[in-house]
Order: C-alpha cells, then sequence, then structure tokens
C-alpha cells in the first residue's frame, strides 16, 4: 500500500514529510502531474476533489492523501479563502499572493488583524473517504517578518507568539498549525485503513 499526496505544493510536500512517520510520496512521483481543477465552495470540498481525482487515476493499492488550506481575513470578509492560492489571480506565485494581501491591509490601514488558516485533509481508498480539519488562529501583519514556511506564513503571528511564521522554527508550526492538527486527526484514519488492507 502506497501513500500519495495529491499536491505539487513543495511546502506542503516538505511538512507532510516532517510530521509523518509512513513515507508519502508526492502523485507527480507516480504519474505525469496535470492541473486538477478545485471547484468546490469549502476547503472540504476541494480537499475531497484533489483526493478523488487521483485515486481514480492510480485505483486498489493507493491510499491518496490530498490537503485544502488556506488563510481568512474576517476585515476583508474572509477573504482569500478557499481562494488562497490564486488570490493574485490563476497562475500566481505565493510572492504575489502575499503582496496582495500586504496591499489589501495597507489599503484598509490596519498594521495588524486577526486572521485564521483553515487546512482540510481528505483520505481517500478503497474503503471509503474521509475528511478531517484544522484551525490555526493569530494574526497578519502589514509587512513580511523571516523566511522560514512558505505562502502567508511571513506576515502571520499566531496567538501566544511575537514572531511570525517565518521566523518560528517549523518544529513549532508543526505543533500548533492547522496542517499539524488536521494531521493528527487524520493519521488514525490512515492507520485503521492501512491495517484494514493488511487484513
Ligand atoms: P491549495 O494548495 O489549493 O490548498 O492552496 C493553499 C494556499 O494557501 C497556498 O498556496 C498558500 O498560499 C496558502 N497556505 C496554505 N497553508 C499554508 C501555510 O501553512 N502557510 C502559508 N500559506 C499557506
Amino acid at each position: 500500500m502506497q501513500l500519495v499526496l495529491a499536491s505539487g505544493n513543495k511546502g506542503k510536500v516538505k511538512e507532510f514529510n516532517h510530521m509523518c512517520q509512513e513515507e508519502i510520496i508526492p502523485f507527480s512521483e507516480v504519474m505525469e502531474p496535470f492541473e486538477i481543477v478545485e471547484d468546490g465552495e469549502t476547503f472540504a470540498e476541494n480537499a475531497l476533489i484533489k483526493a478523488r481525482t487521483i485515486y481514480e487515476k492510480l485505483g486498489e493499492g493507493y491510499l491518496v492523501i490530498a490537503d485544502d488550506s488556506g488563510i481568512s481575513v474576517p476585515l476583508l470578509g474572509g477573504e482569500p479563502g478557499i481562494y488562497s492560492a490564486r488570490y493574485a489571480g490563476e497562475g500566481a506565485t505565493d510572492r504575489d499572493n502575499l503582496d496582495k494581501l500586504i496591499e489589501a491591509l495597507k489599503t484598509k490601514g490596519v498594521p495588524k488583524t486577526e486572521a485564521f488558516y483553515t487546512a482540510a485533509i481528505a483520505v481517500v481508498g478503497r474503503y471509503g473517504e474521509y475528511v478531517v480539519h484544522g484551525w490555526m488562529f493569530g494574526d497578519v501583519i502589514d509587512e513580511r517578518r523571516g523566511d522560514k514556511g512558505f505562502g502567508y506564513d511571513p506576515i502571520f503571528i499566531p496567538e501566544g507568539y511575537d514572531q511570525t511564521l517565518g521566523e518560528l522554527d517549523r518544529v513549532i508550526k508543526a505543533e500548533i498549525s492547522h496542517r499539524g492538527k488536521a494531521l493528527r486527526l487524520a493519521k488514525p484514519i490512515i492507520q485503521m485503513l492501512l491495517n484494514k488492507e493488511k487484513r
């Protein structure tokens, strides 16, 4: 049984491998990478779309894991939310998206405001489909600090900390992050499905 991650996002692949004991390979290692249309209306729907699409191509013998995640800023009506990866337009880089969010904060005239990350992790295999969520609350600031992590991390300060995720160690991020929390919920499901396969 091979665990496959339905993502080509290098930041996510790195975090999954850091947080998981099981070996998870990105789907690009078992097939030609291709574009998946994420047209769901929630993080959960998009995570399921990604996991299902890859599972349908690979079939039995694989357990597919997908993460759909993003950052929401209540002051901006929840933006960028599920559009976090394409906030600055289709094909936008992490840097473009980050710059756009900083610009939106500056336009509002707020140097710091509440924000939260959401991660939905979907697990799809021959025994069914499962989705779990994790959240991380904190603030976003209108300037970049640190170069660790990825995406919006340089402007996100988790609740209870003074530094951004761009400055904090990845071990701390794994403990408190939306992805870390969702993955801890997904692990027993993955284990249960691996055990079923062995029977
Ligand atoms: P997805 O790959 O469609 O789920 O897009 C997720 C997007 O949300 C990424 O491109 C990042 O910009 C952002 N994002 C999700 N999780 C994180 C995180 O842990 N740190 C920083 N940005 C994140």
